[in-house]
């Protein structure tokens, strides 16, 4: 029998409930408990697919190819288990499920309505695929009192009420603010955030209280008395030096044990927090660092780039060196005035990340071609295998090099793709097709050259499972020039048909690749290929 544990914000977003999550279910697997995380998200839009990271920050891909929530890439890091498209659900999802139902005439006779129609959708895909997991944690994105996150307040109440006794509990995150001109924290806004939970018939049993400064005694025991739940399961939450602190801190606060007793779990054994000391401990006593400059369109938003920029920090821990991070717009080098060498000169390694549109790519070409003249150490991720192809393309001769996602071009070095094989066998696109949902999505093979850097970088695999997201290839009738001018393709999709990596012998390290191996890192697994690429940073730093 899976136990449930829902999570609720109050006061006001942005509060970490994804890390808390995260946290909690990586204390609990510490234990030995199986774990599944899920998201529920109470937009409309279907997925967040289709919404500008500057909306909504990343968009994070699952094996199984769903496009998701960036807090499902938390849940994967703290805790290593692959995400599903069954994590995460949107009231669009829903909405989009029973309207489609309704048009078939699956409730002929019934009014379809919230209740029970849309909180019965909510319900089901909260309980369904509970496989063998001891806990199954549901944290609701947005903030109690929020209108559009009422349906899946009121799944939650139904399932306490509907679920055994002791098979669910409730923990709300609140924020306890200092003010400082009175010189103090200040409970009440945990006190009208609970009581609008209570007024949706949600009592919540743990409090996590989030607060800059360490919470007295006196207010803990306040906010117990005004809340009605137990002091010592009003849990502070402080700031943390880093989010791979956060487990080990809430662990101190007693955060795991108060869940387990909320349960009524008496024989829990002691969990084993080994994994995370050791990725403190690299985190925090580093032994040397490296700048590497990522060049991409999304930099004012750290979000947008939240699992390249945690795959980095764990390419650092591999090495034990702190990773700087120099965010670039890629634009300023299609300026006059944008002085390439100066900007990229101090780095000690050149990344440029996935992406989408024409704005930039110019820029983005103008770096892969500093990395590739100067020898620094150059790592293209998607969109950024794409720009070292045309740039290639274009020392190979080939001036008018593009791809067909920025106009029409007589040189399509890539191009769209409207057929390619997944396991579910052909798949096939239109053209001028959907937005949504509809690139090449999730994982897929690649197999890799034998005694290639990739295949070296891969520990000696030569077939390698890796996530896509992408609506455009590089075009394989230019493999042979782009060959010449010394690219190697090391890696093709299994029918050989798709370029997946590309790299370049005669250089220390530039490595292209179509997936997003960033998606696939964990602080205590750093992917090979980002271990490799700040290892190469290390020795450039060594060099200049
Ligand atoms: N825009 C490119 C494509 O659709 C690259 C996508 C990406 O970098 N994720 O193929």
């Amino acid at each position: 029998m899976a136990r449930y544990i829902f999570i609720t914000g109050g006061v006001v977003s942005s509060l970490g409930k994804g890390l808390m999550a995260a946290s909690l279910a990586a204390l609990l697997q510490a234990r030995g408990y199986k774990v599944r995380i899920r998201k529920f998200d109470p937009y409309l839009n279907v997925d967040p697919g289709t919404m500008s990271p500057y909306q909504h920050g990343e968009v994070y891909v699952t094996d199984d190819g769903a496009e998701t929530d960036l807090d499902l890439g938390h849940y994967e890091r703290f805790t290593g288990v692959s995400a599903h498209q069954s994590d995460n659900v949107t009231s669009g999802r829903i909405y989009q499920q029973i309207i489609t139902r309704e048009r078939r005439g699956d409730y002929l006779g019934a009014t379809v309505q919230v209740i029970p129609h849309v909180t019965d959708a909510i319900k089901q895909f909260a309980l369904a695929d509970q496989g063998d997991h001891d806990f199954i944690l549901c944290e609701i994105g947005g903030t109690v009192g929020d209108i559009e996150s009422l349906p899946f307040m009121e799944a939650i109440r139904q399932m306490r009420n509907g679920l055994e006794p002791l098979q669910t509990l409730s923990i709300h995150v609140t924020l306890v603010p200092y003010i400082a001109a009175a010189g103090e924290l200040k409970t009440k806004p945990t006190q009208h955030s609970v009581r609008e939970l209570a007024s949706l018939g949600i009592k919540p049993d743990m409090l996590l209280c989030r607060a800059e400064r360490p919470i007295p005694e006196s207010d803990r025991r306040k906010i117990a008395q005004f809340c009605n739940v137990r002091a010592e399961a009003v849990i502070p939450a402080l700031d943390a030096p880093s989010i791979y602190s956060v487990p080990l801190q809430y662990h101190g606060e007693g955060l795991d044990r108060e869940v387990l007793r909320g349960f009524g779990i008496t024989d829990a054994p002691e969990p084993d927090l080994s994994r995370w000391y050791d990725v403190v401990d690299r985190y925090s006593n580093p032994e040397g660092e490296v700048t590497i400059g990522v060049v991409g369109k999304y930099v004012g938003l750290p979000d947008a780039y939240k699992s390249l920029n945690e795959a980095l920090v764990h390419g650092g821990m591999a090495h034990r060196v702190k990773v700087n991070i120099r965010w670039i717009d890629a634009e300023v080098f299609e300026q006059d005035d944008g002085d390439i060498a100066a900007q990229l000169e101090p780095l000690h390694a050149i990344l440029v990340p996935g992406g989408f549109g024409e704005r930039g790519s110019e820029g983005k070409i103008a770096a892969v071609r500093f990395a590739r003249q100067r020898k620094v150490p150059f790592f293209g991720i998607c969109l950024g295998m794409q720009m070292a192809c045309i740039e290639g393309a274009r020392e190979a001769g080939f001036a008018a090099a593009s791809s067909t996602e920025f106009g029409a071009t007589g040189e399509p070095v890539v191009g769209i793709i409207t057929e390619w094989m997944s396991e579910a066998g052909l798949q096939k696109r239109a053209e001028d097709g959907d937005l949504g949902g509809t690139m090449r999505l999730g994982a897929y093979d690649a197999a890799l050259t034998g005694n290639s850097h990739v295949s070296r970088i891969y520990h000696g695999a030569r077939t390698i499972s890796e996530r896509h997201r992408h609506r455009y290839e590089v075009n394989s009738a230019y493999i042979e020039p782009l060959e010449k001018q010394g690219l190697v393709f090391s890696g093709m999709s299994p029918d050989g048909l798709l370029p997946e990596i590309v790299e370049r012998p005669d250089h220390p390290w530039f490595v292209g690749v179509q997936f997003h191996p960033e998606l696939k890192s964990k602080p205590f697994d750093p992917h090979p290929l980002f271990s490799g690429f700040v290892g190469a940073a290390l020795e450039q730093a060594r060099l200049v």
